[in-house]
């Protein structure tokens, strides 16, 4: 149960550059040290927040590169409700780019990663609404099962058990589920049926971490009573890396860039504070783990194998890692003669690592694509090479899932290389590669996971491997190797994935929703791609009766895989209001295929493959626009252009460097995208062409931007500030402040069940201080908060008008919200109404 798992836990220590996510990584002398010193440390800690990002990478740097603790974070989300600075991914899709980025966050400070099954379904202002929207009864599984599998001495919350409410819903939410867990875990009549796979674990202690922003500013934190906090000094400078612990720490929160979390290093001396919560105090100790053996003695017949560790640490020849192989080899076969054990299983993976990596030992499967079908054959190489004196033989290679043993018997002499080729013969059965937890459909709260094994487990499970069994200095040890795929970019050089198992065909509706404002029939795109080569099939497009589509089906014939070819659809829709949803189906003889490939590829992350339903939301209902043109200025991405081209408006996107009065001319208005000011600079130097195009008639529409940092302070005509105000009920009632008001009743009439039925949140950072020049238009607020006035306010400037909305219509669009499709038409035609 647990090899699987630990299996994708690979720890590479402070390694010194991330160049590409997935590449092997290679560790020099310095690390292999630092990599055998923690072999010889039995103690773990377990840090607990709610998103990726929550977590304090400072501190789990320090306790995994300085104390060398086996250090893990258990983000209980995957932090799907976010927003994206790097895309226009959301929902699922971000938390799949969002559990990548923690991946690698983990990868440069040392630690491991785990989530538990909770769903990040957007803001929430309690841990009350969090924990029922969750289930709390499954989250609480899942934290006890992630405890009595790590086993931790210690646990860390990153947040206030005491308090609910005076921050996002879903950290108090963190804090008081793991406060709860600390005794339940070893409990036997708490979810016995875990105890099956797992045993009952009772953690020693139990910290907060808190920190200054817990208490509003530095200076009320230094005035703060700490006589009862652990102070840790987290400031250490690692001479063998030539990094301070902060450096590694900035390095560690840079990976969160779909968060815009680049972070900047420093230097010199720091603490961070730990409130003891539970478990045994140990105030006028400097360590966590005061009282607990972390030495080999903790386990049973150990304690040879610290002797020999210690041994190997005094002797470590920073010239010639090699000369510990013979030793580590020996540490090796103790290991493996222990009794069935947690941590023979954790540092038999680990000291393969080190012994590979003191040899200079090079084992590589590499396929001859990146993507292949179930029932196909991979051609795959091999190469195996030992760069030491050590004496070493390639016994055999072992391909899985389908467990195809291969002799080789063949010596690896100093820097020779072996290479190899064969052919994997792939089952028809085997499992397509894609995120396991989005694999079944989930509620708003929550996944779901059918295998209990599986939860927990950060990433994609990829069973295709080759375990190449090697005999050093005579200990016969398995290496196990992900197949993995290489190509070269002329550019950023030698290139790393994973081989793939994708359906042999896969099909896409183009949009995702597709509008009919009338009755008339329009022309929708299917995409089919070959996973294969030579697919011959058919292509349809189903719909409810009501709803008429033409032809009934394309055949098609590909020869190449990773081709794709494009048909259309015309569909009728019927004479009244009605949404259904459109799916696309490949039959090939007498098998079916409905998948969506979405392939998310971004240099920080490992690439990923995510398959859907091949599906679209097909919405008839009656929306008036007045055809103008809009221009579109991108922000940091989204897909409100592509639902815009749906409603029937004519699209430029306009490349902000370039905007003069000239280009301006033919557009009736101008939309800027979520965060434009935020991060687009040319827009800076671009408003003052902006607002003469709204003095002289047009319209201008800003979506969201964040508070913080803007590219120039005025991103309006008139006085405005943004603020932290939000209205995250999605079905939040709201008032209308000006009834009577154009954005309200032309060409489209607003309703306030038009604000029904919209998803994860209403909106964000709402202007709370206006000129008097904005008409603020809709007034909402969720439960037990004040009226927030600024969701859309909208000011008359010159002969035009200018709008801004923290409404939520990059979520709402994409969604096939109709109430937000009428509401972004009726602001489109503002000036066409007078
Ligand atoms: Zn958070």
């Amino acid at each position: 149960m647990q090899k699987r798992l630990f299996q994708f836990l690979f720890i590479f220590f402070l390694s010194s550059q991330i160049i590409q996510a997935q590449k092997p990584q290679k560790l020099n002398s310095g690390e292999i040290y630092n990599q055998i010193q923690k072999l010889n440390f039995l103690g773990s800690v377990l840090y607990i927040a709610a998103h990726p990002d929550d977590e304090n990478t400072q501190l789990i740097s320090f306790l995994s590169n300085n104390i060398k603790a086996r250090t893990g974070y258990l983000s209980l989300t995957r932090g799907d409700g976010g927003q994206n600075q790097i895309g226009s991914q959301l929902r699922d899709l971000l938390g799949v780019i969002r559990t990548q980025e923690l991946i690698e966050a983990r990868k440069i400070d040392g630690g491991e990663q785990f989530f538990s099954r909770a769903n990040d379904f957007g803001f929430s202002k309690n841990a009350e609404e969090t924990l029922q929207i969750w289930d709390k009864q499954k989250i609480l599984s899942d934290i006890i099962w992630t405890i009595r599998k790590f086993q931790p001495d210690v646990i860390i919350n990153r947040f206030d058990h005491r308090t609910s409410g005076n921050t996002h819903g879903h950290h108090s939410a963190s804090a008081k589920l793991s406060f709860e867990c600390f005794n339940l875990a070893n409990d036997p009549t708490v979810f016995p049926e875990q105890l099956n796979s797992v045993a009952l674990w009772q953690p020693k202690r139990q910290f907060y971490n808190t920190s200054w922003w817990f208490y509003g500013s530095k200076e009320k934190f230094d005035a703060a009573d700490k006589s009862k906090m652990l102070k840790v000094q987290t400031g250490v400078y690692y001479p063998l890396v030539g990094k301070s612990n902060q450096e590694i720490s900035a390095l560690s929160r840079t990976s969160h860039q779909s968060q815009g979390y680049g972070s900047i290093g420093s230097r010199g001396i720091e603490t961070e504070y730990l409130e003891p919560i539970n478990g045994d105090a140990i105030l006028d100790s400097a360590s966590i783990f005061e009282g607990i053996d972390t030495s080999w003695n903790r386990i049973k017949g150990g304690k040879p194998i610290g002797d020999l560790l210690k041994t190997i640490i005094s002797e470590y020849d920073f010239t010639n890692p090699s000369a510990s192989v013979p030793n580590l080899a020996k540490a090796y076969s103790l290991i493996q003669a222990l009794d069935e054990n947690h941590w023979k299983e954790l540092k038999s993976l680990d000291l393969k690592n080190i012994i590979s990596a003191c040899s200079g030992l090079y084992l590589e499967a590499v396929a001859q694509n990146q993507e292949a079908t179930p029932g196909s054959s991979v051609k795959l190489k091999l190469e195996a090479i030992n760069r030491s004196e050590v004496k070493m033989q390639l016994v055999s290679v072992r391909t899985l899932p389908n467990q195809e043993l291969i002799m080789q018997n063949k010596e690896l002499i100093n820097n020779i290389s072996q290479n190899s080729t064969l052919d994997l013969q792939l089952s028809e059965s085997i499992d397509y590669t894609q995120p396991y937890w989005l694999k079944e459909k989930g509620t708003e709260g929550i996944y779901t996971v059918s295998d209990q094994k599986n939860i927990g487990i950060p990433d994609i499970i990829r069973e295709v491997k080759v375990v190449f069994l090697v005999l050093i200095n005579g200990i016969e040890i398995p290496f196990e190797r992900t197949v993995v795929f290489k190509s070269n970019d002329n550019i950023k050089g030698e290139m790393y994935n994973f081989l793939d198992i994708v359906p042999e065909v896969t099909s896409s509706i183009l949009d995702k929703v597709l509008l009919f404002n009338d009755s008339k029939s329009k022309s929708i795109a299917v995409k089919v791609k070959a996973g294969k080569d030579d697919i011959k099939g058919n292509i349809s497009l189903e719909l409810p009766d009501n709803w008429i589509v033409s032809p009934k089906n394309f055949p098609f014939h590909i020869d190449k895989k990773g081709n794709e070819q494009i048909f259309y659809f015309d569909v009728t829709p019927p004479k009244l209001a009605e949404e259904a949803v459109a799916k696309s189906i490949v039959t090939i003889g007498n098998k079916s295929y409905d998948k969506d490939q979405i392939i998310i590829d971004f240099d920080h992350i490992t690439k990923q493959q995510v398959l859907k339903p091949a599906e679209a939301k097909c919405i008839r209902f009656d929306l008036k626009t007045n055809s103008e043109t809009i221009g579109y200025i991108m922000g940091v991405g989204d897909e409100v252009p592509k639902s815009l081209t749906q409603m029937g408006y004519t699209i430029m996107l306009l490349n902000p460097e370039q905007i003069t009065t000239e280009k301006l001319k033919n557009i009736d208005v101008i939309i800027t995208g979520v965060r434009a000011y935020n991060t687009v600079q040319a827009l800076a130097k671009k408003q003052d062409i902006l607002f003469d195009f709204v003095k002289n008639g047009k319209t201008m529409l800003v979506q969201y931007n964040a508070p913080g940092t803007f590219v120039t302070p005025n991103i309006a005509p008139f006085p405005l500030k943004i603020s932290l105000d939000r209205v995250s009920e999605e079905n939040a009632a709201v008032r209308f402040l000006e009834p009577n008001h154009p954005v309200l009743n032309y060409p489209n009439k607003i309703s306030q069940t038009d604000f029904q039925g919209w998803k994860q949140e209403q909106g964000l950072y709402y202007p709370n201080e206006f000129d008097k020049a904005f008409t603020p238009i809709l007034s909402s607020n969720d439960k037990g908060e004040t009226p927030k006035n600024g969701a859309l306010i909208v000011a008359k400037y010159g002969k035009g008008y200018y709008i801004y909305t923290g409404l939520s219509f990059f979520r709402e669009l994409p969604e096939g919200v109709t109430g937000a499709f009428k509401l972004m038409a009726n602001l489109i035609s503002l000036k066409s109404n007078n």
